[in-house]
């Protein structure tokens, strides 16, 4: 029988610096649907924010609360901020080396922030941080990986969670995380994984578990153009933070490149939709020549791997689906309405982003949250003697949970407005 302290479901960014965190004498299962690196966590290539100065901390709350229309749980924004420089060590201390220039870390800035807060390596932080991660990850005796296994169901008896049920076997365990991710891959154009689809938001609804403003989606501004693509190959905002402009089929710019990501995919929707063409351009010209492939290496080489010279000539863009606010509703341990079910990372609504996510915060959420919750199972892991006969009568149909996820975007929508 696998019985195990800890399910973690997701090897993202907030999955394992849960598992990460959780004592070494528990014994932990991490399961995910693809390899342990086919994560959006693995993806992020702008940077993860810190508080970097106490005498910033206003300014990173205020601008957190800004993008996100003020529709933020403040307490959770509070607590992100200040646990910050305990995450980034947290993060050095597993060996993770961020980007220095002249021996101090080299800080960016991308849309929404009021000052430079975020910590990058290269234009590849996501990878960059994993890479070290999963090393640690693969010397921890008590986390067993379960690599190409894809969850299909909770466990559940009288709202209290057993276990999980995946394609392979059933994991008993009372402690179970949905570290999932987001709902990208529901969609046409995302910059998101195609498996990453909100598998546990799905299962969440299957047992009213409660959900939390599941209509707040993001759009990314810049996602390169292209005819046909599986996945949206995204232009982080940091190159406009380093100069890049965005530029009309008059050459004429139409709005501030640094404004918040919803603001800017409107305006750039809007352009679109005035000058009735398929994509608007970004001009990376001001960023310079010489500098474009030192500090943009893999998008560079992404780019010039499709035939675009960004030196040379402008980049098509298009605004598509990015990231998803809303989600399984918990707290900040990632206690969710159901005994034994915790969510956390871009599964969960900590309430951190409100409706707009400020760029360069999720990163950040995964860890300081995932920190937290291993933490609290640390201290308060629910044991149980017994595991009711539980087993999947039913094998779930991807179609059917997408129908029901865009049925709730819908309602949630309606909700919102009828509120304002
Ligand atoms: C292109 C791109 C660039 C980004 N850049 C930045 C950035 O610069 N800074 C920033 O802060 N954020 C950035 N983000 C957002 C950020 O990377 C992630 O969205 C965020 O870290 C979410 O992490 P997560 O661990 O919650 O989920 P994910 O990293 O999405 O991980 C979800 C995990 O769950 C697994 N899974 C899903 N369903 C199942 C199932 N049924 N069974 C088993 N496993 C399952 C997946 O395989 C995956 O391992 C970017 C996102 C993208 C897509």
């Amino acid at each position: 029988m696998n019985r195990y302290d800890v399910c973690v479901i997701g090897s993202g960014l907030a999955g394992v610096s849960t598992a990460l965190s959780l004592n070494k004498n528990l014994r932990v299962a991490l399961v995910t649907k693809k390899a342990l690196e086919d994560s959006n966590s693995y993806l992020a290539q702008g940077g993860i924010n810190i508080l970097k100065d106490p005498s910033d901390r206003e300014t990173f709350i205020e601008d957190t609360l800004k993008a996100g229309h003020y529709k933020n749980t403040k307490a959770s924004v509070e607590k992100m901020v200040d646990q910050s420089p305990e995450a980034i060590q947290f993060l050095i201390d597993l060996g993770v080396e961020f980007s220095k220039k002249n021996g101090q870390f080299d800080y960016g800035r991308e849309g929404g922030h009021s000052i430079a807060r975020g910590l990058h390596i290269d234009d590849e932080v996501g990878k960059n941080i994993l890479d070290v991660l999963y090393k640690r990850l693969e010397e921890r005796e008590n986390i067993d990986i379960f690599e190409h296994e894809e969850a299909l169901d909770l466990l559940v008896h009288k709202n209290k969670c057993y276990g999980v049920q995946t394609d392979r076997r059933i994991f008993y365990s009372t402690n179970v995380v949905l570290a999932t991710g987001g709902l990208g891959g529901l969609f046409d154009r995302s910059t998101n994984f195609s498996h990453i689809r909100g598998d546990g938001l799905a299962m969440a609804l299957r047992h009213q578990v409660a959900i939390k403003d599941i209509s707040y989606i993001q759009f990314h501004p810049t996602s390169l153009y292209e005819e046909e693509a599986d996945r949206q190959f995204l232009i982080s905002e940091s190159v406009r933070g380093e100069g890049a402009l965005l530029l009309n089929h008059e050459d004429r710019r139409f709005i501030d490149e640094l404004k918040p990501r919803d603001i800017v995919a409107q305006a750039i929707f809007k352009e679109m939709e005035r000058e009735d063409v398929a994509y608007e351009y970004l001009s990376m010209e001001k960023i310079g020549k010489e500098k474009i492939p030192r500090r943009f290496p893999m998008i560079f080489q992404e780019l010039m791997d499709r035939g675009v010279d960004p030196r040379a000539s402008y980049v098509k863009i298009i605004p598509c689906q990015h990231y998803t606010m809303g989600g399984i509703a918990c707290d900040q341990y990632g206690r969710t309405s159901m005994e034994g079910l915790f969510a956390v990372g871009e599964a969960g609504n900590v309430g951190i982003h409100g409706s707009n996510r400020l760029a360069c915060n999720s990163l950040l959420e995964c860890v300081v949250f995932g920190r937290l919750l291993g933490a609290y199972l640390n201290s308060h892991l629910l044991k149980a003697k017994d595991f009711p006969g539980l087993r999947l009568d039913f094998a779930p149909n991807p179609e059917d949970d997408r129908r029901e996820i865009f049925e709730r975007i819908e309602e949630d929508e309606k909700i919102k407005a009828g509120a304002n």
